[in-house]
């Protein structure tokens, strides 16, 4: 365990500091650039100016930082048993998102999500979530400031993982299996592909129509947004600060698995600041599924963010609008496109991509898990696994950070389908 750091006073936006200026966004009727006022409908004002924003080092509000203290900051720890099962020199260190309420890092923009909100009196939020981790941290965010909330999550795992969605009706909120019959967009994919496992940017599509048919509510989305990315810097920013106080100067490589970008961003975006002012020569890994690889298979162009293209286009790596990938266990990771701040920095050359089967996930998550103790999420064993092969190769010290975005304890039947053959 690493000495301890203060929790961030500001979030760090990379936008403000790189040498190219981000893609704008793109109205999808008129194809201009967004305005505010264009995504008024949507989102909460304040979240609407982090979102265009380009000032560097953006305060967090003082209620925000009052929850973050009851989680964080969150340790870094030095995986001395891993080190040695691996037979690395490196010096693996891993930033646990676990330890938060709901067991992932998804907090960190819930709770700034839904204080927004609630400052301009919104009362209802919308949302999509794929494995539950997104809704059941906004879920408990809505119930910190009094905000209903209605979750589209993908049916693949409503179905098949039932325990968040549990968490996210315990907070309080309502969960609906999409596609659903309640919108529009759910009923045209439900006439044309009766049985699907459904995906992200259908549930998007979903918790985005009805926000924008009701005046008083207003839609959140938990990853790939600027505001998104922005509101997880806190990460990286107390694993910088963690890394030299272990003693540490700089991380030779950071590893982080990558579905919509948000926990990766935010833990490699305080490094990459670095490396911008020439602290530092950190790469960065984006470690994604090989049955949705946006970074290392898709390509850099505007497209939208949801299946019936109701979201401004956005300059990402993408698999496409209408991408609906295999329902892997690692549901988070089930989205056809990427974060356009990482994606940005991927084009600059910041940020590098690695794609990994679901089974060398699962056998690097359980090495893991029989050396650290903690199981992670299946996410998660994605940037473990791709560290542990870059490990494992080394012949010199390097400084490795790995992003651990969340526990695996409400996945523990994908472990148990690993162990006994049955991934499929
Ligand atoms: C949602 C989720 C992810 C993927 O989302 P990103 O925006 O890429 O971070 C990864 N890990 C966990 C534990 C998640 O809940």
């Amino acid at each position: 365990m690493s000495e301890p750091v203060n929790i961030p006073t500001h979030w760090y936006n990379i936008a403000g500091d790189l040498p190219v200026a981000p893609p704008p966004h793109l109205h999808p009727g008129t194809k201009e650039p967004i305005t505010a006022d264009d995504l008024a409908p949507l989102f909460a004002k304040g979240l609407i100016e982090q979102e265009l924003s380009t000032e560097t080092n953006i305060e967090i509000p003082e209620p925000i930082r009052d929850v973050y203290r009851n989680y964080r900051t969150t340790p870094l720890i030095r995986a001395h048993a891993f080190e040695k099962a691996l037979g690395t020199p490196a010096r693996i260190y891993v930033k646990y998102e676990g330890v938060s309420p709901v067991g992932s890092h998804k907090v960190n923009s819930a709770v700034a999500q839904a204080y927004y909100n609630s400052i301009d009196g919104v009362k209802r939020l919308t949302t999509e979530t794929g494995a539950g981790q997104w809704g059941s941290a906004l879920s408990f965010a809505c119930a910190k400031f009094g905000i209903d909330l209605e979750v589209w999550q993908v049916r693949a795992s409503y179905e098949s993982k039932p325990y968040r969605r549990f968490l996210i009706e315990t907070y309080g909120g309502t969960v609906h299996a999409s596609p659903s019959e309640l919108t529009d967009a759910g009923r045209q994919v439900l006439a044309d592909y009766p049985d699907t496992p459904g995906s992200l940017g259908i549930a998007v599509s979903e918790a985005v129509e009805v926000a924008v048919k009701d005046p008083a509510a207003r839609y959140t989305l938990g990853s790939v947004l600027n505001h998104v990315v922005l509101h997880q810097t806190v990460i990286g920013l107390e694993a910088v600060a963690q890394l030299r106080a272990a003693g540490e100067e700089n991380a030779d490589v950071v590893f982080g698995c990558a579905g919509g970008g948000s926990n990766l961003a935010g833990l490699a975006f305080p490094f990459i600041r670095e490396v911008l002012h020439e602290r530092a020569a950190t790469r960065v890994v984006a470690v994604e599924p090989a049955a949705c690889p946006s970074i290392t298979r898709g390509e850099y162009r505007y497209d939208h963010g949801d299946i019936a293209g109701l979201t401004p286009l956005l300059k990402m790596h993408t698999l496409g609008q209408d991408f609906i990938p295999d329902p892997i266990h690692a549901g988070g990771l089930r989205y056809h496109g990427m974060a356009p701040l990482l994606s940005h920095t991927v084009e600059l050359g910041y940020v590098e991509g690695k794609a990994v089967p679901q089974t060398d996930a699962f056998a690097a998550a359980v090495q893991f898990a029989r050396t650290e103790g903690i199981v992670p999420a299946p996410e998660s064993a994605h940037a473990i696994a791709a560290a542990a092969e870059y490990a494992k190769g080394l012949t010199e010290p390097e400084v490795v950070v790995i992003g651990l975005s969340g526990h695996g304890q409400l996945d523990l039947p994908a472990y148990h389908a690993y162990l006994s053959g049955n991934l499929d």
